[in-house]
């Protein structure tokens, strides 16, 4: 199987070498599983000084990045049959983990990064996709370029050690982990439940699917209000209802259901 390809647009490609130093994202680039390829907007500049920025038409604060410059990168970047483009932008659809694992089907990933106080609108003919990080501003397109990149990554058959780790996680279906634990069994007096050393696998997987379900009631009941069925959920019909219930209802979101 080929690499992945991320494909960046930046004005500050070396923010991309935090990604070297990131375990796991480390380890993909050294299997060529991934491969970051960093378009420094500069060199696509206007000019001998290689202008990439200018004042806002209309007047206002700060400077907005040209079109040309970025549509010469984009232009520049070989584009796979498989491939998506994706706007970095606080006014775009903020990311969720169903992106992700939508997204790790292609084989590479064009991602323009902002800078200042944004781009020109016409940059925005060029995405298949504008992507928001979250409900606020940072200062350049990088860092949730990166989040991109790294979310992703992890996805991908042959990065993670364990592909089973992938399956119970917060935001794969719309419950939020169960607590864990690991060594010592007793912490600053602080102790692991007994189920979980009690040998009985049953029981542990009501035990965690409990604990889900009483986590996300407790803080994110906004990712299960609007399911069928779901909005009465309580513990005791977790106990009471079998793994199907669950399956039955989660299934359909996001393809799989928690492996408790
Ligand atoms: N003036 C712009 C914000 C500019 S912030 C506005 O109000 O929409 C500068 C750049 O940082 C943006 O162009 C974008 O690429 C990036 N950026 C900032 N916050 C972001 C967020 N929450 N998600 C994704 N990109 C973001």
């Amino acid at each position: 199987m080929g690499s992945f390809n991320f494909d960046v647009i930046t004005l500050f490609p070396k923010a991309f070498e935090l990604l070297d130093n990131l375990g796991v994202i480390t380890r993909a680039l050294e299997k060529n599983l991934i491969r970051v390829n960093l378009h420094n907007l500069r060199e696509f500049g206007e000019g001998s000084y290689k202008q990439v920025d200018d004042k806002p038409y209309g007047g206002g604060a700060g400077m907005v990045l040209k079109p040309e410059p970025i549509y010469r990168a984009h232009e520049s970047i070989i584009k796979s049959s498989k491939s998506k483009t994706l706007l970095m932008t606080p006014q775009g659809r903020v990311l969720k983990q169903k992106d992700l694992l939508e997204w790790s089907n292609l084989d590479q990933i064009i991602i323009i990064c902002g800078q200042y106080e944004g781009f020109d609108e016409r940059v925005r003919h060029l995405a298949d996709e504008e992507i928001s990080l979250g409900d606020y501003v940072l200062s350049g397109g990088e860092i949730p370029a990166m989040s991109i990149i790294n979310g992703l990554t992890r996805l991908l058959p042959g990065t993670l050690g364990d592909p089973e780790s992938l399956l119970n996680e917060s935001h794969n279906c719309p419950l939020l982990e169960y607590p864990q634990y690991t060594r010592p069994f007793v912490f600053k007096e602080m102790k692991v439940p007994d189920i979980l050393v009690s040998g009985n696998h049953k029981e542990i997987k009501l035990w965690r699917m409990q604990k889900s379900v009483e986590r996300t009631l407790e803080r994110r009941d906004d990712l299960i209000k609007s399911k069928k069925n779901l909005t009465s959920l309580n513990t005791q019909r977790v106990k009471q209802e079998s793994e199907e219930f669950f399956k039955s209802n989660f299934e359909d979101d996001y393809g799989f259901y928690p492996n408790w």
